[in-house]
């Protein structure tokens, strides 16, 4: 009985279990249950993928796919659950050698149950989703990053499940074909022509790509590599000028990569597409590169950031057929990994090539203000993140990824040496080609070449959000230095030491001293410093390595106040820059004189980076810690002054940066009169010549300024305009700014209907402009219904529409009613969703930071 009684708990148990087990394998998405499930029972895979496109958009493309893979013995009660996001009546039949096999749909996942350990061929007849497949008229293309292969076609859908590929695509006979391997065979009959492809290495589904259409192509040798270019640019001088050079960009990044990797090119070809307005830059596909047409092909006026961007991206994409394709991260937990790379490889092979750009000072002002913007706030998240189920991986991206990750490769590579990362690097290319590696396994390999901790480094840097606080401390004796102390500290109370490498910079009036540290420890004395003259300044971060909040002594701080334009380097300076706005944010330093000395330094400063990022200081300065009193007192100064520089500007992108602050500015009668000019055109500005976009936006400025003539002057604009898509998305945004404070609230209701958020760049203008500072009493009414909206924003919306959809909102608001608004909603919501409040709380840390500020 006893005996009994504890099997039969021990059953119920068990069965519990696999019930809880079981919901969650069959849950929404891939959760990372379902993907360790499936890695540690299927093996061996590979895919036969045979899809008929039609030409005709309105008949749908059928597929056939069959699944080889084998099933482990081990595998108790084996289920094979595949992933397809289409609805029930999309999945035809599933079959085994001509056998249908019983299969249930949950959860847009095909479950088998009941199936026999050992090797299997499933073959499942579908139609195909088209939502990833991105179909036109004549051409269409996949784009399956990071989840949305399942969108188009059944497969299992994550990162460490590589496939070989066999695809077969019937197209029309004027289309042609270009996908991952290369082409086995073309058979023509009647109006399909029936494209093979030979079977590719291993690669992960997001991977897996082809483009079929109408496409011209370019083929070239060089020294061995063959390449083609497909795309449809009909004009065929621009193709001519730019084929060359994008060859040659890409094989001098291939040369440059097997050198340092030490392997050879791992696929059986390299093509490239370039498709018109492709959603990103570029997508590494192995073999079958997709790039935006207008990244690649450039016109003549380009300019120098052009042409260098073009070569980084080239170098970048390139970079992936190592590292994201050779070796992939196990989860997208780790998708930073393959980005951070590409980047930091594209940097090695682009920038020599561009001697006169200063890549130091590039590297600073794009990577920083993005890094420290979001670990500045209480929402701060690491460069690492869990991710339960794939369907989250969007939330995923941010700045973190995208501009801290790199700024700590630099700080890995300084700490441990060139040689030793690229042996790291090789030995994990080795390790784990073709085959799926974690952050943790590189650190491994790296930890072992390198006597520093770097598991403890990791831990800090990759694991753990924020920055440290960083101060000098100086004692000084019969007027030299007795001791320079670098002291750093964790805001968050939690002992965290980042160790990293520093140049501390001792100011004097005729010289710098620059002395490099490890900071290793709380607190390391520098002991180049002792008996040195005191200095005008010291400057604890200033050779763009360094990264953290770095707070100054009053002396070095009153002393940049007022020279900061005087110091000589220009990489000095962007620090300088970056360190004081920091000091504005933090209350050392008044809005007041932090606009006082970007309006000086502007008059004097020459390179163009530097003018940018100052630009942006002030525009932010002027908008978010002035009181709108305070504007009104200062904006006939600074619109005669930024009208002058426009005038000045030595180069047209510097009259551009001068004249969108002039537009962004302009508040007095004289300047909206001048502006208005300007777009009725009985104005012109000397060396620029405006776009229908610039008019446009002119437009958007003036109806916020002239009320009464708002509406005639978007009327105008809109007439202006005969593109019938920029005429439509113009007359979705024009409510946003009308005078009429009803219609502006009848719009803002509309975006509560999903169907009226389909255009999310839309949105964004507009909610921009409803929420505008110059409308933000008006608009304050909107904040919290904005934020009730933002979970069914999450759901509903591409991976950047929740970040983006706070900041459109959230920017132009400075009043502490603002900021209480944003803060009661986070105190009645203790629950929220984890990542999507550490949004809430990075969007709102400006709007909680200038609340303050003002309020004083
Ligand atoms: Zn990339």
């Amino acid at each position: 009985m006893y005996r009994l009684l504890l099997t039969l708990i021990a059953l119920a148990i068990a069965s519990c279990a696999q019930t809880e087990n079981k919901s969650v394998l069959y849950d929404q998405g891939v959760s990372w249950d379902l993907a360790e499930y499936r890695s540690s029972t299927l093996s061996d895979l590979a895919y036969d993928i045979h899809l008929q496109i039609p030409s005709r958009l309105d008949v749908a493309i059928q597929g056939v796919t069959t699944f080889h893979f084998t099933l482990s013995e081990s595998t108790p009660d084996p289920q094979v659950i595949i992933d397809f996001n289409q609805p029930a009546s999309s999945v035809l039949s599933v079959s085994k050698e001509g056998q249908p096999v019983p299969f249930e749909l949950i959860n847009n996942h095909i479950v088998i149950t009941g199936i026999q350990p050992g090797r299997h061929a499933i073959e499942v007849a579908y139609i195909a989703g088209e939502s990833s497949l991105n179909r036109n008229d004549d051409y269409l293309y996949t784009l399956f990053v990071p989840d949305r292969a399942s969108f188009a076609l059944p497969l299992f859908d994550q990162p460490n499940l590589k496939a070989r590929y066999r695809l077969t695509l019937d197209i029309p006979t004027d289309w042609t074909a270009v996908a991952n391997g290369p082409l086995e065979e073309r058979i023509e009959s009647d109006e399909t022509a029936t494209y093979s492809f030979k079977e590719t290495a291993p690669i992960s589904t997001y991977l897996f790509s082809f483009a079929a259409g109408i496409f011209q192509s370019e083929t070239t040798e060089r020294n061995g590599r063959h390449m083609t270019m497909y795309h449809r640019e009909t004009d065929a001088e621009k193709v001519a000028r730019n084929a060359d050079v994008i060859f040659n960009l890409h094989y001098e990044a291939l040369e440059w990569l097997e050198d340092y990797t030490g392997i050879d090119y791992p696929f059986d070809k390299f093509d490239f597409v370039l498709i018109p307005s492709f959603q990103y830059g570029g997508m590494e596909h192995p073999g079958a590169i997709l790039y935006r047409a207008s990244s690649l092909f450039l016109e003549s006026s380009a300019t120098q950031n052009q042409y260098l961007g073009r070569a980084s991206l080239i170098a970048h994409e390139t970079a992936h057929m190592w590292f994201g394709d050779l070796v992939t991260m196990n989860w997208f937990d780790d998708v930073w990994t393959k980005e951070v790379f590409a980047n930091f490889m594209a940097a090695k092979i682009a920038n020599p090539t561009f001697p006169d750009i200063n890549h130091e000072l590039r590297f600073l002002l794009r990577h920083y203000p993005g890094a420290y913007g979001i670990d500045r706030t209480l929402g701060a998240n690491p460069i690492q993140q869990p991710l339960e189920n794939l369907q989250m991986a969007g939330t995923l991206y941010g700045p973190i990824i995208y501009q801290k990750a790199p700024i700590v490769m630099r700080q890995l590579e300084f700490l441990i040496g060139e040689e030793t990362l690229q042996k790291g690097l090789q030995q994990y290319l080795n390790e784990y080609g073709f085959a799926n590696a974690t952050w943790d396994n590189l650190i491994a390999i790296l930890d072992d070449l390198s006597p520093e901790d770097l598991k403890s480094w990791s831990s800090t840097w990759i694991k753990e959000p924020g920055r440290p606080h960083i101060q000098t401390q100086l004692t000084i004796e019969d007027d030299a230095i007795e001791q320079l102390l670098l002291v750093q500290s964790d805001a968050w109370d939690k002992k965290r030491i980042w160790n990293q490498q520093l140049t501390v910079t001792l100011g004097y009036p005729d010289s710098m001293q620059h002395i490099p540290v490890q900071l290793d420890d709380p607190s390391v004395e520098l002991e180049q410093a002792k008996r040195q003259p005191v200095p005008d300044f010291i400057l604890p971060h200033s050779k763009g390595i360094g990264y953290g909040l770095f707070t100054l002594d009053p002396k070095s701080r009153a002393y940049l106040l007022e020279n900061l334009h005087n110091l000589p380097a220009p990489l000095t300076r962007g620090i300088a820059w970056l360190t004081l706005w920091d000091e504005v944010l933090y209350q050392h330093v008044s809005p007041a004189s932090f606009y006082e000395l970007a309006l000086r330094s502007l008059a004097t400063e020459t390179d163009e980076l530097n003018i940018q990022r100052i630009l942006n200081y002030l525009t932010a300065t002027y908008w978010r810690f002035l009181t709108h009193n305070e504007r009104i007192q200062v904006a006939p100064e600074l619109e005669v002054f930024l009208w002058e520089k426009l005038n000045a500007a030595p180069s047209t992108s510097l009259k551009v940066a001068f004249f969108n602050a002039y537009k962004e500015a302009v508040l007095t009668t004289q300047g909206t009169e001048q502006l208005h000019a300007i777009w009725n055109k009985s104005q012109s500005v000397d060396g620029l010549t405006f776009s229908e976009r610039d008019f446009t936006s002119m437009a958007f400025e003036l109806a916020l300024r002239n009320e009464e003539a708002a509406g005639e002057i978007l009327e105008t604009q809109l007439e202006r305009i005969s593109n019938p898509d920029r005429q439509t998305r113009f007359a979705f945004i024009q409510p946003a700014l009308s005078p009429d404070q009803g219609e502006r609230d009848t719009f803002f209701a509309s975006l509560k209907e999903v169907d009226n958020r389909s255009h999310e760049p839309w949105v964004l203008e507009a909610l921009s402009y409803l929420n505008h500072p110059l409308r933000a009493e008006q608009s304050i009414h909107y904040l919290r219904p904005s934020l009730d909206l933002l979970e069914e924003i999450q759901r509903s919306g591409d991976i950047f529409f929740p970040q983006r959809w706070l900041g459109a909102t959230l920017d132009g608001h400075q009043s502490p009613e603002a900021a209480s608004i944003v803060q009661a909603f986070l105190d009645e919501h203790p629950n929220y969703p984890y990542r999507l409040k550490n949004k809430i709380l990075q969007s709102a840390d400006g709007l909680f930071r200038a609340a303050e500020i003002i309020q004083q």
